[in-house]
C-alpha cells in the first residue's frame, strides 16, 4: 500500500490559509516530532502555523497564549520529550463560556483550522467545540464580538486529532505517539532490575503506567522475559495470589535466578479492588517468605528522548493532520489519524473515542471478552504468548528428565545473514514456545555452513535464559548462501539431524537459501519438511513483510548518533554526511533522515545525480547566507552512488563551502548491528516465531510439507508462501520491489528543506 502523501499540487490550494497545532492533556515523547511537522506542513504548503500555547488554555486566554510560528521556532526539537508549546488541562474549557472567548480568540485571528494531539480527553473536546461552532459563531456575532462576516468566512471548524498517550489506549490504532518511548524507558528499567535480581536471586515487582490498558505492562513483560503480569484487562482468578507464589517458586526451581512481577497501575481483581505493588509485595514476602523490591517507574515513563519510531511515525501523523486540515473543506467528520501496522490510516474521531471510554465501563461491569475484543486481536495474541512463555508446566518439562524420544517433533532453528539485533531474542521465543508444546529444539550453528557440517546442539529452556536481553546471536550467523552443489549435504544434514521443521531466522541469504532448497526438493526428499523464514535483518530487504526483526535497534542506533552530531555541531558551523548500512536498501537512511531530522537523503533507490548534488549545494549555500542556517545534515545510504561516496560528498561541500561550513563525514558503521535489541524489536521476534511455530504446527497436521515466510503487514502478522514471496524481490538489488515506506522520501522535502 502507498503511503497517505497528498499530491504537492493539491497542498499547494492550502497557499494563504491559517491553521493552529495545540498540545493537551498528558504529555508524551514524539508530540514535538508531530508538531514540527505540522508546522513545515503548513510552511511548505504557503500556509500560516500558530500555536496555541498550554492546551485549551492557550485558546481561551488569546494574546501571547496563540503564536506565529516559523520554520526554525520548530527546530531543534525532534530529540525533545514533553512538548514545547506546553500543554495543561482546562477546567474553563468544559463550560461554554470558556469554549465562546476560545473560537472568539481563534476567529478573530482568521484561524479555521486546528490540529489537536492529545489523549481521548482533549479529542472529545475537540469535537465538543467543532459541534458547537456554529452556535458559538452566532452568538458572537449576536454579542457584536466579530463582524458577521466572520459567518461566512468561518463557517465552521476543520480539524484533525493525533493521539498522544504513553498509554497506548485509543482503540482502533495499533500506536499511539509516546507509546514506544515509554517502552523504552520500562525496558531499560526492567533490564536493570533483572540484572540485579539475578544476582541476588531476589524477586522484584515493577509498577508501569496504564490506568485502564495494560499495553505497556503486558508488552514489557513480553520484552523483559517477565514472570507474571497484571492487568486491568484482565484481572486475575480469585486466589491468584497462590498461584502466582506457585509460579514464582516453580521458575525458581526450574533454575530461574530473577523473578519480575510487573503490574499495571490501574490493575484490578476480580471484585474490582485495585492490586497495589505493595499488596504483591506483602504476598510474596508471606507467600515465599522471601523480601521482594518494589520499583514504581512513574514519571520517567514520560520523560527523555523519544525512540526513532515516535520520530519518523509522528512526523508521518503530523504531515497527515496538516496536510488533511489544510485541504478539507470540513464537510466529513473530524477524523484522527494513527496506525495500522506500517501504515497511516484515518479514523472516525467520535467512534475511535467512544470504544476507548467504553473500557472502563466494560472493566467495572466485568465484561472482560469485550474489553480484549476492543484491545484487538494483537493484544490478544500477547497475552496468550505471555502466558505461555510464562507458564510454570512448559518450565517443569525442562526440570523433569527428558527421555530420548522418538516420537517427539524435531524443530531445527538456525541464524542466516547478517547480524542483526534480536535475533537472540527470537530464538529464546521459539526454543522455549516449542518446549512448552512438546516439541524438540535443535540449535544449527552458523547457518548453512554449519548445517552442511552438522553443527547441530539441543536447546533447552534453561539454555536460552537471558537472551531475550542480549544483542547479538549467539548462535552465530553467516551471510553465506548456499550452491546447488550444496543441497545434498543440506538434505544429508537434515536427515541427520532428523528435522521434522527448519525455523531460519534470518536476511536476505536465509530466503535465498530457503528459495533454492523449495526450487530443488523434489530432487531431494529430504527437504520435503515444512520450512519457515523469520525476517531479521538490520537492512530491511526483504519481501512479504513491512519490517524485519533488528531494524529498529539499528534505526535508534543511526538515531542516537545524529543527536550526537547534531550536539556536537552546535559550537561552529558544519556541514555533515552521516553513513548508514544498507546495502543497496535504503530504509535505514530515510527513516534516520526523517528521525534525525535531515535536511537531504541520498538513497540506492532513488539514485544521486550529479544536478542533484549542484541544486542542494546551491540551496545550502543560500540557506547558510540567507537564512542564517548552521548547521546542515545530509544522510546517505551506503551504496546510494558507488562514485558519490561519503568523502566525494565531503570534499564537493567543502569545495563549494567558501568558508560557510566545515564538512564532515560520518560512517556509523557496525554499530549499527549491535546493541540491546528494543522493545519493538523484541515484541516483533516474539510475535514473529510464534507464527512461525504455529505455521509448522499447522503443516504437521494436514500432512504438508510448505516453504512459507511469516512477516507483518497492515492487518498484523501474515503468513506467505515463500514461492510468491520471492517472485517479489529484485534480485540484483537483492531488496523487495515494492517498498512501502519509499514513499516517505517526499516528507524530507517537506519538513526538512526550509523554504521560508
Ligand atoms: P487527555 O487528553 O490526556 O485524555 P484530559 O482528559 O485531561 O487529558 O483532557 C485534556 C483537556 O481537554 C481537559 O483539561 C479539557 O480542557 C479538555 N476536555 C476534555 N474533555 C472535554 C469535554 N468533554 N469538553 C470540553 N473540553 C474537554
Amino acid at each position: 500500500m502507498r503511503p497517505l502523501l497528498i499530491p504537492p499540487e493539491q497542498l499547494k490550494a492550502a497557499a494563504g490559509r491559517r491553521m493552529a497545532v495545540m498540545t493537551s492533556g498528558g504529555d508524551a515523547q514524539g508530540m514535538n516530532a508531530a508538531l514540527r511537522a505540522v508546522v513545515r506542513t503548513a510552511i511548505s504548503a504557503g500556509a500560516e502555523a500558530y500555536a496555541i500555547h498550554e492546551g485549551y488554555q492557550g485558546m481561551i486566554d488569546g494574546g501571547e497564549g496563540i503564536s506565529r510560528l516559523r520554520w526554525d521556532s520548530v527546530a531543534g526539537i525532534l530529540n525533545r520529550g514533553g512538548t514545547v508549546i506546553g500543554t495543561f488541562r482546562s477546567a474553563d474549557f468544559r463550560e461554554r463560556w470558556g469554549r465562546l472567548k476560545a473560537c472568539r480568540n481563534l476567529v478573530e485571528r482568521g484561524i479555521d483550522r486546528l490540529v489537536v494531539i492529545g489523549g481521548d480527553g482533549s479529542l472529545s473536546g475537540l469535537d465538543a467545540f467543532a459541534r458547537e461552532w456554529p452556535d458559538l459563531l452566532d452568538e458572537l456575532v449576536r454579542l457584536g464580538q466579530v463582524p458577521p462576516e466572520a459567518l461566512r468566512r468561518h463557517p465552521r471548524l476543520v480539524f484533525a486529532g493525533l493521539v498522544g498517550s504513553i498509554d497506548n489506549d485509543l482503540c482502533g490504532t495499533d500506536q499511539t505517539i509516546g507509546a514506544d518511548s515509554a517502552l523504552h524507558r520500562i525496558q531499560d528499567a526492567v533490564d536493570a532490575v533483572a540484572s540485579t535480581a539475578a544476582s541476588h536471586q531476589r524477586t522484584f515487582v515493577v509498577e508501569v503506567m496504564g490506568r485502564h490498558c495494560g499495553y505497556l505492562a503486558l508488552m514489557a513483560a513480553i520484552s523483559g522475559g517477565c514472570d507474571y503480569v497484571l492487568i486491568p484487562e484482565r484481572p486475575p482468578a480469585p486466589d491468584w495470589e497462590q498461584a502466582m507464589c506457585d509460579q514464582l517458586r516453580r521458575g525458581r526451581a526450574a533454575g530461574r535466578k530473577d523473578s519480575i512481577v510487573i503490574l499495571a497501575e490501574g490493575a484490578i481483581d476480580r471484585a474490582g479492588n485495585p492490586i497495589t505493588s505493595e499488596y504483591i509485595r506483602q504476598t510474596i514476602d508471606e507467600g515465599l517468605g522471601e523480601d521482594a523490591r518494589v520499583t514504581i517507574l512513574g514519571h520517567v515513563q514520560r520523560g527523555g528522548t523519544p525512540s526513532a519510531y515516535d520520530r519518523w511515525a509522528s512526523t508521518w501523523l503530523g504531515y497527515s493532520a496538516a496536510a488533511h486540515v489544510l485541504t478539507a473543506d470540513g464537510d466529513e467528520p473530524g477524523p484522527v489519524f494513527g496506525f495500522h501496522g506500517y501504515q497511516v490510516i484515518k479514523l472516525p474521531l467520535v467512534e475511535a473515542v467512544a470504544d476507548t471510554r467504553r473500557v472502563p465501563a466494560l472493566i467495572r461491569a466485568g465484561d472482560y471478552e469485550a474489553v480484549l475484543k476492543l484491545r484487538g486481536s494483537e493484544f490478544e495474541d500477547a497475552l496468550r504468548f505471555f502466558d505461555e512463555l510464562s507458564s510454570p508446566e512448559a518450565q517443569a518439562r525442562e526440570t523433569a528428565p527428558r527421555a530420548a524420544d522418538e516420537s517427539r517433533r524435531r524443530v531445527g532453528l538456525m541464524h542466516s545473514g547478517g547480524l542483526a539485533p534480536g535475533m537472540n531474542t527470537a530464538a529464546k521465543a521459539l526454543v522455549r514456545l516449542g518446549i512448552a508444546r512438546g516439541l524438540d529444539m535443535v540449535g544449527i550453528e552458523n547457518g548453512f555452513a554449519g548445517l552442511i557440517a552438522g553443527h547441530t546442539r539441543p536447546l533447552s529452556w534453561r539454555g536460552v535464559d537471558g537472551w531475550n536481553q542480549e544483542g547479538g546471536a549467539t548462535l552465530g550467523t553467516r551471510r553465506l548462501s548456499p550452491r546447488v552443489e550444496d543441497l545434498y549435504a543440506i538434505g544429508r544434514a537434515v536427515e541427520q539431524a532428523r528435522l521434522d521443521a527448519l525455523v531460519i531466522i534470518g536476511g536476505w541469504s536465509a530466503y535465498e537459501g530457503a528459495a533454492l532448497m523449495l526450487a530443488e526438493r523434489d530432487r531431494y526428499p529430504s527437504l520435503r519438511l515444512p520450512v519457515v523464514c523469520v525476517p531479521a535483518t538490520i537492512d530491511n530487504n526483504l519481501p512479504a513483510t513491512q519490517v524485519a526483526i533488528g531494524a529498529d535497534t539499528a534505526l535508534n542506533v543511526v538515531v542516537d548518533v545524529i543527536d550526537k552530531i547534531k550536539m556536537s555541531a552546535t559550537a561552529s558551523s558544519r556541514a555533515f554526511v552521516a553513513e548508514t548500512m544498507g546495502r543497496d536498501c535504503g530504509y535505514l537512511a530515510l527513516m534516520g533522515a526523517l528521525a534525525g531530522g535531515a535536511e537531504q537523503v541520498y538513497l540506492n533507490e532513488t539514485g544521486v545525480t550529479l544536478a542533484q548534488i549542484q541544486r542542494d549545494l546551491a540551496w545550502i549555500n543560500q540557506s547558510f547566507d540567507e537564512a542564517d542556517r548552521d548547521f546542515f545534515l545530509l544522510v546517505r545510504n551506503e551504496n546510494a552512488n558507488a562514485n558519490y561516496t561519503s568523502a566525494v560528498l565531503a570534499h564537493l561541500l567543502d569545495e563549494a563551502s567558501q568558508g560557510r561550513y566545515d564538512t564532515r563525514t560520518m560512517v556509523i558503521g557496525h554499530i549499527q548491528q549491535g546493541g540491546t535489541p528494543t522493545p519493538a524489536d523484541r515484541i516483533l521476534a516474539t510475535e514473529l516465531t510464534e507464527f512461525a511455530l504455529r505455521t509448522v504446527t499447522e503443516d504437521w497436521d494436514q500432512g504438508g510439507c510448505g516453504y512459507r515466510c511469516v512477516g507483518v503487514d497492515t492487518e498484523g502478522i501474515i503468513v506467505t508462501d515463500l514461492a510468491d514471496a520471492w517472485k517479489s524481490v529484485d534480485r540484483s538489488h537483492q531488496r523487495p520491489s515494492q517498498q512501502w515506506w519509499l514513499g516517505l522520501a517526499e516528507l524530507i522535502g517537506v519538513v526538512g528543506r526550509q523554504v521560508d
